[in-house]
């Protein structure tokens, strides 16, 4: 295993005076202008043909007086790198925030137009345009409403709404995986209620980590919170949703009495492994949206429950640190390879292909890919909160461990961030096998990838801890 780490750019922003942070919030709209419209967040094309709750782009700019961030939340599945520079290109352009100060991350709503072709959904190129501009829209009217502001952050808990999804189950019940392979450990979402079930394969992470911006006059301006839990669903079929992302957004400014420009955000946690199924208990079928509402008014009851007893403050820091580094692909080896050709060449229907055809689909692609790819790592930090972003679908004990070893007194991550580079399980987890495993275009990176990520973010926030202790700022805070 060979791995290589580079700085690209590290940016770090300090400031020392107090008292005078500034912070503008906005939601764009992002739903397509055009339908039908091809959806991510499954195995087939699934097309959107209406439109239950608008999708959006939710962005929070804070200043300092030296420093700008700009954290965007996006109503949408999976977003490429190309996209998120994009749409940061335009929006430094228009504002002059570095890119290095702006953080974009999808959602992980499976009911958005489809952004990234993966699997069989294929992006329409207009509404990319679309997106592009109105994620960049998004930076440019916070940044233009900044104001006066006192922030202040905290963690509720709600762990019952979710569930570690993959499962060590009784060997008779497990099924052979698209590589014509029988030696998986683990499965993925298996039968619930059943007596096959032995035990979760890996944790949860029960906190709802929250940041809180009001104007000086007390009045509630945003809310960007932070929670692992892939998505809720429960959508009705052909419909468009943001989830319950949105769900909270809304119900968060009902419980804090924001005002019409509030902004609740709900950004995703390390949750690659994590949702909202009952495995032991499964409960009965829910309407349609009834789902996705229940979960945000609990997570949101939690957040505005320890809300009260928040300390504001407006004299808060802000830093970034900004790192590329460079990950192994994982590849079919030449018999992997040769049954993946044999399948893929005979397959019944190359447009509508089954789950072995569209993995072998997918080994081939492997193959003539880059041996190797670049994947950006973000942590920005709030006096003593801070937030580390990875472009992956970051499994729940990864988030746990950087929450751990991290030198601040509140952490969170934010998964699916700036770019897409699949799944992101521990070496234990590879072992392991299951979907999430299995070698694909949403599963790639060498199984030592976490490893690597974790160090290298855990070592971005030392050296954003070290900028804070060699500066002036009262400690701790
Ligand atoms: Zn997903």
């Amino acid at each position: 295993m060979r791995y290589s780490v580079f700085v690209l750019v590290v940016l770090v922003g300090h400031h020392c005076e107090a008292g005078n942070l500034q912070a503008g919030a906005a939601a764009i709209d992002i739903t397509p202008l055009k339908l039908p419209v091809s959806m991510t967040g499954s195995f087939q094309d699934r097309k959107a043909t209406g439109v239950h709750d608008r999708l959006h782009a939710r962005s929070l700019v804070l200043a300092d007086g030296r420093t700008r961030i700009a954290l965007v939340i996006i109503d949408s599945c999976l977003i490429p790198r190309n996209i998120h520079d994009k749409a940061k290109g335009i929006a430094s352009g228009r504002t002059g925030i570095p890119t290095s100060c702006i953080l974009t991350a999808a959602t992980h709503t499976h009911t958005a137009p489809t952004a990234l072709k993966a699997a069989q959904c294929t992006p329409d190129p207009q509404y990319l345009e679309y997106l592009t501009k109105q994620i960049a829209e998004s930076v440019v009217v916070a940044n233009g409403r900044l104001q006066p502001a006192e922030i202040g952050w905290g963690v509720a808990a709600a762990p019952d709404q979710i569930n570690n999804r993959r499962w060590f189950i009784k060997p008779e019940a497990m099924t052979a995986n698209p590589f014509g392979r029988t030696d998986d450990l683990v499965r993925m979402n298996p039968p619930r209620g059943t007596d096959v079930l032995i035990r979760p394969a890996g944790p949860v992470d029960p906190d709802v980590t929250f940041l809180s911006v009001r104007a000086t006059d007390g009045a509630a301006l945003s809310l960007l919170a932070n929670y692992g839990l892939h998505y809720v669903g429960g959508i009705a079929p052909g419909q468009l949703s943001a989830d319950y992302f949105g769900a909270f957004s809304r119900q968060i400014g009902t419980r804090l009495k924001g005002g019409k420009d509030f902004v609740g955000i709900m950004s995703n946690g390390a949750s690659g492994d994590v949702n909202n199924y009952d495995f032991l208990n499964p409960r009965p079928r829910a309407a349609s949206y009834e789902r996705m509402e229940r979960v945000a008014e609990i997570v949101a009851d939690g957040v505005h429950g320890v809300h009260g007893a928040v300390p504001f403050r407006s004299d808060a820091v802000l830093r970034t640190c900004e790192r590329e580094i460079e990950l192994d692909v994982r590849k079919p080896d030449a018999v992997e390879l040769k049954r993946a050709r044999q399948l893929f060449d005979n397959a019944a229907d190359a447009q509508r292909l089954n789950m072995e055809e569209l993995y072998a689909q997918e080994s081939i692609r492997l193959h003539d890919a880059d041996p190797t790819v670049r994947l950006k790592l973000q942590t920005f930090t709030v006096g003593e909160l801070a937030i580390v972003a990875i472009p992956c679908e970051v499994f729940a004990e990864i988030g746990l461990e950087i929450k751990r070893r991290s030198p601040f007194r509140t952490t969170f991550v934010i998964e699916l961030a700036n770019g897409y580079n699949g799944y992101l399980p521990t070496p234990q987890q590879h072992a392991l096998g299951g979907y999430e495993t299995w070698r694909s275009g949403w599963s790639y990176l060498e199984t030592d990838a976490s490893t690597t990520i974790t160090e290298t973010t855990v070592q971005m926030l030392q050296s954003l801890r070290a900028e804070r202790n060699r500066s002036a700022e009262p400690q701790p805070d």
